[in-house]
């Protein structure tokens, strides 16, 4: 058992924008190995978006669990088009499943990412965008 407080480790937020469209911070909660080497991994990170910043197209190998809390954003998926979330909603993406998540253009979001097995990246999100 391992008891996380506040859900951040003291370090410094990490500015990410590889495969984002903008700039994302994200503070990394927890990293952990599943079952034997080559199982994969557990991450959970709290990431939060600008507005207009979203990621690219991408699928997680075990799947992905989503907890917006604060903000509003879009997720989008290759089937199921694209939704507006806010604080409260949770998204379960399925293992493989092609998707995006990101901020709408005039607000922030903030979730909880818990991702399952590694990520894998496509081409930045173009046809799908709601308008503003
Ligand atoms: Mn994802």
């Amino acid at each position: 058992m391992k008891v996380i407080r506040g859900g951040h480790n003291a370090s410094a937020s990490t500015p990410w924008s590889e495969h984002f469209t903008g700039t994302a911070w994200m503070d990394l909660v927890l990293r952990e190995q599943l079952g034997e080497e080559g199982d994969g991994e557990l991450v959970v990170t709290t990431v939060t978006f600008t507005p207009g910043v979203r990621t690219h197209w991408h699928r997680h190998e075990g799947g992905q669990l989503l907890l917006v809390v604060a903000g509003h954003g879009w997720v989008g998926s290759r089937d199921g088009g694209t939704q507006v979330v806010s604080a409260g909603d949770v998204i379960w993406t399925p293992p493989g499943e092609e998707h995006w998540h990101g901020a709408t253009n005039t607000t922030t979001l903030t979730h909880v990412a818990v991702t399952l097995g590694e990520t894998r990246w496509f081409d930045e999100v173009v046809d799908v965008i709601p308008s503003p």
